[in-house]
């Protein structure tokens, strides 16, 4: 897709009630820290739009980007992030498993994995609700320029092991450095929106 024009146009909240928008809608959840702002200003073409961890006071929000009035990207809280208490996960837990439960215009979930390392019990958590509210997430592995190409298959098949993806199931190798990966990002990005 070109991009003619970004938007940030709803924020919500821990308590917010999920929008009902009327354009489609991909999702991007990740762990705090796995390159989730990183990856949707290269789909944006912006560089800092979406806010990056090194930001201060990034809150725990779902926030839709309107894109060229066609579609929303829309980025989930980062989860995992160490420096809160238990009850405050719980709740952006409750909120990420409410957006995927109600949203009407939901398409697809992109789940990010940092390729370097062994999915955690929270990714793979993550990966569970994605599947049990009946989307079978593309898996989009981060950091691809922080390996050497010749560990690029074995991070892949651990990633892929580590959620017990099936062979069918898409992963798309991805660098925000680079930029490797993105045409192929939205190449499916364009194919919930184009349907
Ligand atoms: P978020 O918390 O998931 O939104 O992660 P960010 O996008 O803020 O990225 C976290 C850190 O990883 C930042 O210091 C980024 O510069 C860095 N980072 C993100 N993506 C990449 C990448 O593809 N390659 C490299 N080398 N660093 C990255």
């Amino acid at each position: 897709m070109v991009i003619k024009n970004v938007n940030l146009e709803i924020v919500i909240g821990v308590t917010s009630k999920i929008p009902e928008t009327t354009l489609p809608e991909v999702a991007f959840a990740g762990k705090s820290n796995v390159g989730k702002s990183s990856l949707i200003n290269a789909l944006m073409r912006r560089k800092s739009y979406a806010r990056t961890s090194s930001q201060p006071g990034k809150t725990q929000t779902i926030n839709f980007y309107n894109i060229n009035e066609l579609m929303y990207l829309v980025d989930l809280p980062g989860y995992g992030y160490a420096k809160v208490s238990e009850s405050v996960k719980a709740k952006w837990g409750k909120m990420i498993e409410k957006y995927l439960r109600t949203s009407k215009q939901l398409k697809q979930v992109f789940l990010l994995i940092d390729i370097r390392h062994d999915p955690s019990a929270n990714d793979k958590m993550m990966y569970d609700w994605i599947v049990e509210n009946g989307f079978r997430p593309i898996i989009v592995a981060t950091k691809l320029d922080k390996i050497k190409r010749s560990q690029v298959q074995k991070q892949v098949k651990t990633v892929r092991n580590g959620l017990g993806l099936r062979k069918e199931d898409v992963l798309i190798p991805f660098s925000s450095e680079t930029k490797q990966g993105l045409e192929e990002l939205w190449k499916y990005v364009d194919s919930y929106v184009l349907e």
